[in-house]
């Protein structure tokens, strides 16, 4: 089968590799789509833990194409998302929801076992989730950035009628966005400085974007809403921005991190001192979010059809690799096999 693979620093190939059989407790889906996330960009820019020749990808759906001994509930052709780990169900994290912190944890698609950017991945039958009709694989292989963005704003406990800022309009700032919106943020101000994204947050339902370059993200909330930011969402993850998070928010505000810098940052201590900031850092999501986030597309609770701005072949993918090393217009990247 074709995949897309991590050959070395800054270099992606598609080559044929052999298609996986399912085993006790796993299940071979057919990849529908596969997004292109940021942390993949990251892995390939820095060479993060990955053999050459690893299958990347970890934003997918697909169908069910062989199910392994052992595996219950599930029937052929039907359509499922998978949390993008393969974790032992047992152990008190697995069982209370939080199964990323699971000791026995194997990621998807970053090193530890092949990814879905590949006609056919294997998944463990206990991180599979069926995806009702109203919800294409297009939005099926959006519920993982989408459920990062449920997570950080479900640990910003905001409450109704705040107001906060979302630094940055990728696909995790518009994640992020849409879910401030569907758990009733009045206002919402994005900081981005790429035209195509700030037109792709404003069509999201950003109460206003603004280029920080030419505008204070935090001056146009009080102009908006009369206060400072209750919480401000870190979702650049370059040098510099987190201190600029801690210097927008309100005394006693929350700055919620999901940017990934990846150097060492300097922030201002007695700024946080002064101001009693919380700054609260987050990974990932719980088998929970994934459901209310599958949930939230099948009603049209929220709708991020919008976010996807490309969709592209498997061998596309090298190329767009490259092309994202600096974004124009994409929000999410998706991957589409042909099903
Ligand atoms: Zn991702
Ligand atoms: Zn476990």
């Amino acid at each position: 089968m074709k995949a897309a693979v991590f050959r070395w620093q800054n270099q992606m190939a598609t080559v044929e590799v052999p298609k996986p059989s399912a085993g006790p407790g796993e299940v071979v889906l057919k990849v529908h789509n596969c997004g292109i996330c940021g942390s993949d960009l990251h892995a390939v820019q820095f060479a993060l833990g990955m053999e050459p020749n690893t299958v990347m990808g970890h934003e997918f759906c697909g169908e069910i194409h062989e199910i392994g001994p052992g595996v219950s509930g599930f029937k052929v052709g039907e359509r499922v998302t998978s949390l993008p780990y393969i974790s032992c169900g047992h152990c008190e994290f697995c069982l209370r929801g939080p199964g990323m912190r699971c000791a026995e944890i194997r990621g998807l698609g970053l090193g530890q076992l092949p990814g879905a950017y590949a006609e056919f991945v294997l998944c463990g039958a206990g991180s599979l989730l069926k995806l009702p009709d109203k919800v294409s694989s297009r939005e099926g292989a959006l519920v993982e950035p989408l459920s990062v963005g449920l997570h950080a704003v479900n640990r910003a406990g905001l409450k109704p009628g705040a107001a906060c800022i979302v630094m940055g309009a990728g696909p995790i700032g518009l994640a992020t966005l849409l879910w401030c919106k569907a758990k009733g943020v009045q206002t919402v101000v994005v900081s981005e400085l790429v035209e195509g994204r700030i037109a792709l947050a404003k069509q999201l339902g950003a109460t206003a974007v603004v280029n920080p370059n030419k505008e204070s993200p935090a001056g146009k909330v009080r102009e908006l809403a009369g206060r400072e930011p209750d919480v401000v969402f870190e979702c650049v993850g370059v040098k510099s921005t987190l201190d600029a998070a801690i210097g927008m928010v309100v005394p006693e505000g929350r700055v919620v991190v999901l940017g990934v810098c990846m150097e060492p940052d300097t922030i201002t201590p007695l700024m946080c001192i002064l101001k009693e900031v919380v700054i609260d850092f987050v990974l990932g999501y719980n088998r929970r979010e994934f459901e209310e986030t599958i949930a939230a597309l099948a009603t049209g609770r929220i709708n991020a059809k919008p976010m996807i701005t490309d969709v592209i072949q498997v061998d596309q993918v090298p190329a767009m690799f490259e092309v994202l090393r600096k974004p124009t217009t994409q929000g999410k990247v998706m991957v589409e096999f042909s099903h």
